[in-house]
């Protein structure tokens, strides 16, 4: 297996407090010229990312936990990639694959065809966003089925667009007071084992959806499920063994087109290529983003391909849609994604990281679950002996581990989650000392 290799010293360094000068500075400039509306986690601002760290405008270099919310699995600035995107970028960044087509991006339809789940006969259409590859996928759905209802559970997320905004389901800070939504929407109880009745199983829980999908929509108005096979921003959720399945089976048996949404979950992520590789489940239709393209925006719908080819000629594309320089990333990624073995450098974070965050949950009394798969890890932080969620003291610590140099993002559908998305290639030692802080920070804070 070949070993990552770093330009930047793996290591975490403070020269200032966080955020230092350079970055109050340019807090003040933002205010005057940026939208208030678009939010930051950290308040330090990057001059320099590779690997497991981030090192920022005051010289402060900062444990990565966070990969650009999954972006950065290979780190922010491999070696292939960056050498791919200035070779491309030499030769020519755009022609539009709609007016003058180019090899890069058939190249990658190919490489998608292989990675995901299925042998079938697949095609593939590129785009720039997650958001996009999710709206895509449900125009393709729609046409092919010629029905118009769409299913979205609890929790889910799927976008900040019109129609993406309507499948997710968390109102502040992402819907509110956006509406109108897309209509011919609906949403469903998911799987959410922390949460749900104790003893529910994964068959369960989609059957109980199945039942009010048959009785509130009909199966012959509904084109679509969609479904994150890990939940990402609503809280890292991993469905009961079984509901995944069982969900995709009933789809498949009734017409309805399974949309397995990996735009977080996808490349290498929870220790596969996909995450729905580890139930065997084939989904109809694929969205891809995040990890696909080492940080280049790039995004895919890849599924059946009688399915994909059903669509007219023209009604799927746009402008940038599979630009090159993203194309080449891309290819890039998924070459490095091979040769560090990354779906296995995923499974060995899960080893390094669970054992140690559920010793730490026997003694601290407000962690109140530990789950997910791969580099995609959470702990849900609740009040002491009891359930109820605890986004203060959520906030609290995402802010301390920040002020003391490890990036850390919250998510979840009631703010208590914090979630660990390492680049795939940060060192063991580094790993371990950003877990150092973590363990500290509960251990005083709870
Ligand atoms: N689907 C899922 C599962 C996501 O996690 C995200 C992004 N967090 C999106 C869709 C939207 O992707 P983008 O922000 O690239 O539009």
């Amino acid at each position: 297996m070949t070993e990552p290799t770093y330009r930047l010293a793996q290591k975490r360094h403070l020269t200032s407090a966080i955020p230092g000068q350079r970055s109050l500075e340019l807090t003040a400039r933002r205010r005057t010229a940026v939208a208030a509306g678009v939010g930051s986690s950290v308040p330090v601002y990057a001059a320099d990312a590779d690997g497991g760290v981030i090192v920022d405008v005051d010289g402060n270099s900062l444990i990565d936990l966070g990969s650009g919310i999954a972006v950065t699995s290979v780190g922010a600035s491999h070696p292939g990639v960056t050498a791919a995107v200035a070779e491309q970028a030499a030769r020519f960044t755009h022609t539009c694959f709609m007016v003058t087509p180019y090899e890069g991006y058939v190249h990658v339809a190919e490489q998608l065809s292989m990675i995901t789940p299925g042998e079938h006969e697949k095609r593939s259409v590129l785009f720039n966003s997650g958001a996009e590859a999710v709206e895509n996928a449900v125009k393709i759905a729609r046409l092919a089925t010629g029905r118009s209802a769409v299913v979205a559970f609890d929790h889910a997320y799927h976008g900040r667009t019109n129609l993406t905004m309507a499948l997710t389901a968390k109102n502040v800070p992402y819907k509110s007071h956006f509406g109108p939504f897309a209509p011919e929407i609906y949403r469903m109880p998911g799987s959410y084992p922390y949460r749900d009745e104790s003893g529910l199983t994964g068959e369960q829980a989609a059957e109980h959806a199945i039942s009010r999908i048959e009785k509130q929509i009909g199966t012959d108005s509904l084109a679509a499920i969609i479904y994150e096979p890990i939940q990402g921003e609503g809280g890292f959720i991993v469905p009961a063994p079984g509901f995944l399945p069982t969900l995709a089976a009933w789809a498949r048996s009734n017409g309805v087109v399974f949309i397995a949404d990996e735009v977080q979950t996808g490349f290498a992520r929870t220790g596969d290529w996909f995450a729905c590789d580890h139930e065997g489940v084939v989904p109809d239709l694929i969205t891809m983003a995040k990890g696909i393209a080492g940080g280049m925006p790039l995004a895919a719908v890849t599924g059946r391909a009688e399915l994909l080819d059903a669509v007219h000629a023209g009604g799927l594309g746009g402008t940038y849609g599979g630009n090159p320089v993203a194309c080449a990333a891309a290819l890039a990624t998924i070459e490095a994604m091979r040769d560090l073995k990354l779906p296995a450098r995923a499974r060995r974070i899960e080893t390094l990281v669970v054992p140690r965050l559920q010793r730490l949950a026997a003694e601290v009394p407000t962690i109140g679950d530990v789950r997910g798969r791969g580099a995609m890890l959470a702990i849900e932080l609740v009040r002491p002996g009891t359930d109820m969620p605890n986004p203060e003291l959520t906030k609290a610590v995402a802010e301390e581990l920040i002020s003391q140099g490890v990036l850390i993002l919250t998510c979840g559908t009631y703010g208590n989650v914090i979630r660990l998305l390492p680049p795939l290639v940060i060192g063991d030692e580094l790993l371990s000392e950003a877990l150092d802080v973590l363990e500290a920070v509960l251990r005083t804070r709870s």
